[in-house]
């Protein structure tokens, strides 16, 4: 039998253990098309259908059901909303809705779109003048694309009401919301949560439906458009506005383990159970351990193969379709996939001990998004923003500007850099000797000249990034007007 690790899987779904975790069994069953989630070292989880349970069984591998799915969630005690408490899909959307009320001045909620059953994946803007794009960067915490899986859901509703309540109060707090674009999105997978499933309402994991390397992965948005032929709604909403607001830096949320997960996922044919390094492996791990060394409970996880509470994402177990391998090949956005409770749903009476574990983290995690190296391109002659693509030597990964502003910003560890610049239809332009220090970003505006020569200009393929900013920019600006739902 050969399956897909996304899915889908209708019906009942399966949760199995498999003790011991044999890792030649897993690498064995993941070609198979099994879908596996968190490896530890006493177990790993396998979410399976009728079929794929049966099948299971009769090749004798040791699998033992701890659940089944869908089981939802009785909401009916969370009638009230509040913190400290498990949100509905109801409840949070009214939640959202209030804080957005109550601060009109630096919220903005909007929907990314609706999920198979109609439901709205909300996302609440918190800046200064969340109306209009400044020469700010973009960062987002996304959570519960599982939903099974709904700590980060309730660690996102604390972090909205700690950054509104203490802004014009604390002025770090202050200083952050002013500098920056932080879109928060709670619960990426409403019908997960609202069914009791980890998959979407199609029978999809989310987190392997992304358009992946190399079977119809176009590498990064200057080489192309990427297939959306076939994608999840959820998936295809978070691509299209992620695609428009171009995030710098981003993580989403998970539970069943407590570790800050960084790329890549999947590297093939790197094989699993070794760390697949991206081009900027030294700099995600950082970031993981931004995250990581501000939660006391996670730094301290170092069952291997994670270290202070860290691990390269395809060194524990290989992910295929994963969101935030999409997000850094194909955008340069760097994202890391922070898991945080070991329990999938904790006892909600646990959720505020959860939010102290992580208030630090996420502020200093989210502090990461000033360093490095910053600035705006612009056309020499007539001063229109260019859109080039920003490559660090030594560094295959490009980031990209921002569609509207054109300020770019690129996250580097502390050192000297030279930057290239290439757009299409401009002569290439490197800036040498670039010092980044622990600091706020350095700031590098650059003029490009128009290329006397087209042929000699960059990519002819990055054409594609005006067409696809074109189709997809009406289409996200029409979604993207303040919603009174
Ligand atoms: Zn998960």
């Amino acid at each position: 039998m050969v399956g897909d690790p996304a899915g889908p899987r209708p019906g009942p779904v399966y949760e199995l253990s498999l003790r011991p975790p044999d890792r030649a069994v897993l690498e064995r069953l993941n070609g198979l098309g099994f879908n596996i989630g968190h490896v530890t070292p006493e177990a790993a989880s396998i979410f399976a259908t009728a079929s794929e349970y049966e099948y299971l069984i009769s090749q004798g591998y040791a699998v033992t059901l701890e659940s089944v799915q869908p089981s939802p969630p009785d909401f009916s005690g969370v009638a009230a909303r509040g913190l400290g408490v498990y949100h509905s899909y109801a409840t949070l959307t009214s939640e959202l809705q209030a804080y957005a009320a109550a601060y009109p001045g630096i919220t903005r909620r909007i929907s990314l779109g609706q999920s198979v059953q109609g439901r709205h994946l909300w996302a609440l803007l918190i800046t200064d003048n969340p109306l209009v794009d400044e020469e700010e960067p973009e960062f987002k915490y996304v959570s519960t694309m599982h939903g099974d899986e709904p700590v980060g859901t309730e660690m996102c509703l604390y972090f909205i009401n700690h950054l509104l309540t203490n802004y014009g109060v604390d002025a770090d707090i202050t200083d952050l919301v002013n500098e920056t674009a932080i879109w928060i999105v709670p619960l990426m997978n409403p019908d997960g949560l609202e069914l009791g499933s980890r998959f979407n309402a199609n029978g999809y994991d989310l987190n392997r439906s992304f358009p992946d390397y190399p079977a119809d992965y176009s590498f990064n948005i200057w080489n192309g458009a990427p297939n959306l032929d076939g994608l999840q709604p959820e998936v295809l909403h978070l691509m299209t506005w992620s695609l428009a607001h171009s995030f710098v830096l981003s993580a989403n949320f998970h539970t069943g383990a407590v570790v800050a997960n960084y790329p890549y996922d999947a590297d093939p044919p790197i094989p699993s159970y070794t760390p697949a390094p991206t081009p900027d492996h030294a700099l995600f791990r950082d970031l993981a351990a931004a995250y990581a060394s501000n939660n006391a409970p996670m730094f301290a996880n170092n069952l291997p193969p994670f270290v202070n509470g860290t691990v390269n994402g395809n060194d524990w177990y290989i992910v295929q379709g994963g969101m935030q391998d999409w997000m850094y090949r194909y955008l340069g956005n760097a994202e890391i996939t922070v898991e945080l409770s070991t329990p999938k749903k904790p006892a909600q009476s646990l959720l505020p001990t959860y939010w102290n574990n992580n208030r630090a983290s996420m502020l200093a995690y989210l502090e990461w998004v000033h360093r490095g190296v910053r600035g705006v391109a612009t056309d020499l002659d007539t001063g229109d923003p260019v859109y080039p693509a920003i490559t660090v030597s030594g560094n295959s990964q490009p980031v990209f500007p921002d569609a509207d502003m054109g300020d770019y910003y690129r996250l580097l560890r502390p050192g000297t850099y030279d930057l290239h610049f290439d757009a299409v239809g401009y002569d290439p332009l490197t800036v040498q000797g670039v010092v980044v220090t622990t600091g706020a970003a350095t700031q590098v505006d650059v003029q490009m000249t128009r290329a006397t020569n087209l042929q000699g200009a960059g990519p002819a393929a990055c054409v594609v990034l005006a067409a696809l900013l074109a189709i997809w920019g009406a289409a996200i600006s029409r979604r993207d007007k303040p919603s009174t739902r």
